[in-house]
């Protein structure tokens, strides 16, 4: 049965809209954030009132530029913005202001990586838009509920070619580009609070066919989750329509997460007309060459720059790339540690195992992290020189500059009594009294059981309360007990 499935590839592209963190909204001074009571940020302008008129956030053009640059697309200099008209409650002007024929960007891609590998997906364009109010179905048995605080919030919405081929890669994509605009400031990416959501476009074909399926398009997954459960799902209702001598006609489809079934909204029949005319009210925006300019240059480095230099530079691993760059925030501050130690593998161990998870429980940004690069180089010199054991270091010596971030490292081992000891006599003192307190094992040890060497080293680490320093506990043990 799954051969049949098999005999199929998917071919997937995606409307990705991305809500702009604009303290504003997009044509006039309404309060943009997530939340407030329902109908609290509104206007008589986002409302639609007659005889009001929209003036353009310039935020959400430098924001679009922004994402183009860092995308590679071209970037259209003179923008025009229309009018798409279509009747709905959550829509009080009675049509969405948005870009029909020039959007502000075009072209440029993302890659993406899977467990199958890199891949580039190539934007086919970008244009701003606002978004419309909210309905809400579930509140009451007969009536819908409206709520506009979000009508005329900023857009992006961004369209890709059909260059993906499963749900793996539109997870990707997702992740990708949400990690993106996440470093670029332009948008939270919260796909929780529908700061990012996607309609599907999904089409399947015969493996090795050159022209593409007739595609269906699900509208409005605001999760992973269920972007792949519906993917899925669609995939082999298609594959079951052609196995059966059907044709997959052109959709507009809703999934229903509490089912996991897609089903039809519209048919391309009934396809809306909307009607697009320029917008009169509001005059072209130019983007000069001056704000190109500036706004490239103003680019932070992006996550595919750090990743490059914490691989190749830094000599570090995938996998301890992924976690110190998957926030901008985290990549910086890793970088500057770096400025101020050789031990990079050392410094990325402390940042994935104490300063991520620490920040995390406070729930503070890893910029407000206590301690000073300067601090946590010398917190690592203490270790990598040998004065302070690994152990030891991390339960007692971090804690404790935690609570005094003031202090300088060394003082505090100093002060604690965590200075690792060399010292011979110190040594030969705590090796003779575990060769003396373990006869058995010695004698075990002698005849040939190398392996219990660990055992005495542990017996001496314990007796020492962590200070033995390894090197030379482990050289005088080995004497010791051969003698
Ligand atoms: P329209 O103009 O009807 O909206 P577009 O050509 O703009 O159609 O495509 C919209 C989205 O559908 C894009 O993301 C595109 O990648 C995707 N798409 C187009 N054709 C297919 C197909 N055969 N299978 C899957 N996705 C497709
Ligand atoms: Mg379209």
């Amino acid at each position: 049965m799954s051969e049949i499935y098999d005999k199929y590839e998917t071919v997937i592209g995606l409307e990705v809209h991305v809500q702009l963190s604009t303290a504003s909204k997009a044509f006039c001074g309404d309060d943009a954030r997530f939340g407030g009571d329902p109908n609290t940020h509104i206007s008589t302008i986002s409302l639609g009132h007659p005889g009001t008129l929209p003036m353009l956030n310039k935020k959400q053009v430098e924001y679009a530029v922004r994402l183009g640059l860092a995308l590679g697309s071209e970037i259209n200099q003179t923008n025009n913005f229309d009018r798409k008209n279509y009747f709905y409650a959550d829509l009080p002007k009675g049509y969405q202001i948005t870009q029909d024929l020039r959007p502000v960007c075009v072209g440029g891609n993302l890659t993406i990586r899977t467990e199958s590998g890199e891949k580039s997906i190539r934007i086919h364009h970008i244009h701003m838009e606002e978004d419309a109010g909210k309905s809400i179905h579930d509140m009451a048995p007969r009536s819908s509920w409206i709520d506009l605080n979000r009508a005329g919030v900023p857009l992006l919405e961004i369209v890709t070619e059909p260059d993906m081929r499963s749900a793996a890669e539109v997870d990707a994509f997702m992740t990708g580009m949400r990690q993106l605009v996440r470093y670029l400031e332009v948008s939270d990416g919260n796909m929780q609070e529908g700061s990012m959501r996607c309609d599907c476009n999904v089409s399947v074909r015969l493996k090795g066919a050159t022209t593409y399926g007739e595609r269906c398009e699900i509208k409005n997954l605001n999760s992973m989750r269920y972007a792949r459960q519906a993917i899925k799902y669609e995939v082999k209702r298609q594959i079951d329509l052609l196995e059966r001598g059907g044709q997959v006609e052109q959709q507009t489809l809703n999934f229903d997460p509490t089912t996991g079934v897609t089903s039809p909204l519209r048919s391309k029949e009934d396809a809306h007309d909307y009607r697009y005319f320029p917008e009169p009210d509001l005059p072209p925006v130019i983007v000069t060459d001056d704000n190109l300019a500036q706004i490239q240059s103003e680019l932070p480095p992006l996550p595919w720059e750090l990743e490059a230099q914490f691989q190749t530079e830094f000599g570090l691993s995938e996998y301890d790339t992924k976690i110190l760059t998957e926030e901008k925030a985290t990549g910086l501050y890793f970088r500057a540690l770096v400025a101020h130690t050789q031990h990079i593998k050392a410094a990325a161990n402390l940042v994935i195992n104490k300063i991520l998870p620490y920040c995390q429980e406070q729930a503070t940004p890893i910029s407000a992290y206590p301690l000073s690069p300067q601090k946590l180089s010398a917190f690592i010199s203490l270790i990598e020189d040998g004065k302070v054991s690994n152990t030891i270091a991390y339960q007692k010596l971090l804690p404790a500059l935690l609570d005094s971030p003031t202090q300088e490292p060394l003082a505090m081992a100093q002060q604690l009594n965590l200075i690792q000891s060399a010292d011979e006599d110190f040594l030969t003192q705590l090796v003779a009294e575990v060769i003396e307190a373990n006869p058995d094992k010695v004698a075990t040890y002698r005849k040939g059981k190398k392996g219990l060497l660990g055992f005495f080293m542990g017996e001496v680490m314990k007796r020492s309360r962590g200070k033995a320093e390894p090197k030379s506990t482990n050289a005088l043990l080995r004497k010791m007990l051969d003698s």
